[in-house]
């Protein structure tokens, strides 16, 4: 039995901690720990985002490290708290969540000049545990590693991860299944539903508290709660249009999982498609489809009503805040039509792409569902054959080529090139590496990593796999928050 968490002397890595959010009201958090576990083993480490971050980056992959992003070691200046906030999931509202399976280590200011959290996931029970163990196992450790840093290389707002560690405990789902905890990096980890939280219980001095430390931090230009609130519609609707454009469905778009900093956050059955369709669903829980593909800027404008109603309390004029946010959360997807326009028309390469163009992408993505073409192939490949191929009615995209040619910018190729992945994390894949990590081995991990990091480059013998769309067999078509 473990009585004692294990004294670790000398450790070398220093982690330059400068924490806020604990100085904020006690109603805001509970301090909490990690839970120590047995064996801590090193699977991934990020020297970049340690650089970034003021870390010594030869400091994040030594054993001691793994002892820290494990939780057994509190590094010096860390001030451990898990935070609470409430959620509408799936359209239900939850007064109670929270950080059940997380803790805060505490935020650095990087070297950038940007304050970031340093968060660990699957370190153990919490007050906000509700049910769960506060454990995470490898799978939606490796995916969140996977897909969070290719989304950082493909130029999406996102968490990042700065390491993976394996506890040498395993965790009990449906099955039992070898326990590991994710060290992931955030702008901060302010939700929706942390507004929604105070708001909802009347808390007025935590939900000022709340306002100005996310104005203070992230929206420093805002003057007051209804800039703050155009500032976030305006990044979350970039967002989304950024996720149209790669295919990627998040897959449980509630309000306790949208950042308040306008980035993807909690990665769990997310997917990317392969054959399009709009109406695209993975995740096993989502019956109704509320986050298919296509709904997800719908959804986030419902998202961001939720925001506006849970700022409303802080109005002095209540009756004209209402009519106001309404109209600002009505201009989202105003906003969002033209991110999306100005995404495609990257893909497309085309010259200055304007409102008409909208007919041009749709068309194509109407041949796409029609013939089930591989989102990402196409694209990465438009103007080849490679494209061509993907696609049964081959007179109609033929068609389509034409009608684009007369569009496209003297520049296209090498726009494209950078709008285009070549590699993304395709389901199966990832599959397949959280398989040979459940068996010990970490090659695959590593090898789809470094692929998935640098995915515009062009295809190589020893890349062009990854870019492979999967065949009939391989094709997942279900994902599972799995947590
Ligand atoms: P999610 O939708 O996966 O982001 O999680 C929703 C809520 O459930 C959050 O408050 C999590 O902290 C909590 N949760 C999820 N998995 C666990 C777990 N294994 N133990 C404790 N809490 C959990
Ligand atoms: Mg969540």
């Amino acid at each position: 039995m473990r009585c004692s968490r294990p004294v670790w002397r000398g450790f070398k890595m220093r982690i330059p901690f400068d924490n806020s959010y604990a100085q904020l009201p006690p109603q805001m958090y509970t301090a909490q720990l990690p839970t120590p576990v047995d064996a801590p083993q090193m699977i991934a480490a990020n020297a970049d985002l340690a650089t970034i971050l003021g870390i010594d980056p030869a400091e994040v992959s030594t054993a001691e490290a793994a002892q820290v992003f494990a939780g057994n070691h509190i590094p010096d200046g860390a001030a451990p708290l898990a935070q609470v906030y409430a959620g509408h999931q799936f359209g239900n509202w939850n007064p109670q969540l929270g950080d059940g399976r997380a803790v805060l280590l505490g935020e650095v200011i990087g070297t950038d000049g940007q304050r970031r959290d340093i968060q660990l996931k699957g370190s153990g029970p919490t007050p906000y545990s509700r049910s769960g163990d506060g454990r995470a196992w490898l799978g939606p450790v490796m995916r969140e590693y996977l897909v969070s840093e290719a989304m950082h290389a493909m130029g999406v707002p996102t968490t990042r991860a700065l390491a993976a560690v394996t506890t040498g405990e395993d965790v009990y789902r449906e099955e039992r299944l070898p326990g590991a905890v994710i060290a992931r990096v955030a702008q901060s980890h302010v939700r929706v539903g942390t507004f929604q939280y105070f708001a909802s219980r009347g808390d007025m001095m935590a939900l000022h508290a709340l306002t100005d430390h996310v104005i203070a931090r992230h929206y420093p230009q805002a003057n007051g709660p209804a800039e703050l609130l155009d500032l976030v519609i305006a990044r979350y609707a970039k967002l989304i249009a950024k996720w149209m454009g790669l295919g990627f469905i998040h897959g449980v778009m509630n309000t306790d999982n949208v950042s308040i900093a306008g980035e993807t956050i909690d990665y769990g059955p997310c997917a990317f498609i392969d054959g399009f369709h709009p109406d695209a669903v993975f995740s096993a829980i989502d019956q109704f489809g509320r986050y298919a593909y296509s709904n997800q800027p719908g959804i986030g404008a419902w998202n961001m009503a939720q925001f506006a109603t849970a700022l409303i309390p802080l109005m002095p004029d209540r009756e004209a805040a209402v009519a106001d946010f309404t109209a600002a959360v009505h201009r989202m997807p105003v906003l969002y039509e033209a991110a999306w326009l100005d995404v495609f028309g990257a893909k497309l390469g085309l010259a200055n792409v304007v409102e008409d163009d909208r007919a041009l992408i749709m068309d194509l993505l109407g041949l796409m569902t029609k013939d089930g073409a591989d989102f990402t192939n196409t694209f990465a490949n438009l103007g080849t054959d490679t494209a061509r191929d993907q696609f049964i009615d081959r007179a109609g995209f033929d068609a389509w080529q034409e009608r684009w040619s007369l569009r496209k910018s003297p520049e296209a190729a090498a726009v494209m090139a950078h709008a285009n992945p070549q590699i993304i994390p395709r389901n199966h894949r990832v599959e397949d590496v959280i398989n040979a990590g459940r068996n010990g081995d970490y090659a695959p991990f590593h090898a789809l990593l470094a692929a998935v990091t640098n995915p515009y480059a062009p295809l190589t013998d020893a890349t062009a796999p990854f870019a492979r769309a999967p065949s009939k067999d391989e094709q997942v078509t279900r994902t599972f928050c799995g947590t």
